[in-house]
């Protein structure tokens, strides 16, 4: 059986993602021109998402990521986050942009926020892929570049998972909900 058989609904295929993310990356090589901005993304969620964006994007950058623990295995946000593995590079003085797969609630984005503005960034901002806007706790945060606004429902793919699976699907969808209740 095929991981994408487990898929109710595409929401975005994977041509409408790679176009809407040449067009981010557009938007940020104007933007950041003569910056060098480092995009900073949060492992292992926003692999697919920075790999492509990244390589989309036509002026120097570099590249930095952090890891944390985040949903575990569940569906449910905690809002309990901690760092597993820090940035290689100092940020101070740089132009930093965030680099996220999906906003929720946006406790985890807040934390990583507040985390990297200790450490007096030239400028701070985030890009996320999705936003589930309809979630939202914190509603401050700074989202420069978004793609896709998302319903409130549990998506997968193009680097989100379900108990670890279906990273690797090229698309964005709702998992069968005898998918997600078979895993409770
Ligand atoms: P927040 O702290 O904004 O509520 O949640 C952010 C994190 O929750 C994301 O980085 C992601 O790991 C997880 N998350 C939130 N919504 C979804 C979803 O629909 N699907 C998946 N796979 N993860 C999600």
């Amino acid at each position: 059986m095929a991981l994408a058989d487990d898929i109710a609904r595409v929401l975005f295929t994977e041509a409408q993602i790679q176009d809407r993310i040449r067009a981010m990356a557009a938007q940020i090589s104007r933007d950041y021109a003569a910056t060098a901005p480092l995009l900073v993304s949060v492992l292992k969620g926003a692999l697919y998402f920075m790999a492509d964006l990244s390589r989309a994007i036509t002026i120097p950058i570099t590249i930095d990521f952090m890891a944390i623990t985040s949903y575990g295995d569940e569906t449910a946000s905690t809002g309990a986050v901690r760092l597993i593995k820090d940035l290689d590079e100092k940020i101070t003085g740089r132009h930093v942009l965030l680099v996220e797969d999906i906003i929720d609630t946006g406790l985890t984005a807040d934390y990583l926020l507040r985390t990297l503005r200790a450490r007096d960034p030239a400028s701070l901002n985030i890009c996320t892929l999705l936003d589930k806007a309809a979630r939202r706790i914190v509603d401050t945060l700074p989202i420069q570049y978004r793609g896709f606004e998302v319903p409130d429902e549990f998506v997968v793919g193009y680097g989100l998972d379900h108990r670890q699976l279906y990273r690797n699907l090229p698309f964005i969808g709702v998992l069968k909900p005898e998918v997600v209740s078979a895993s409770r």
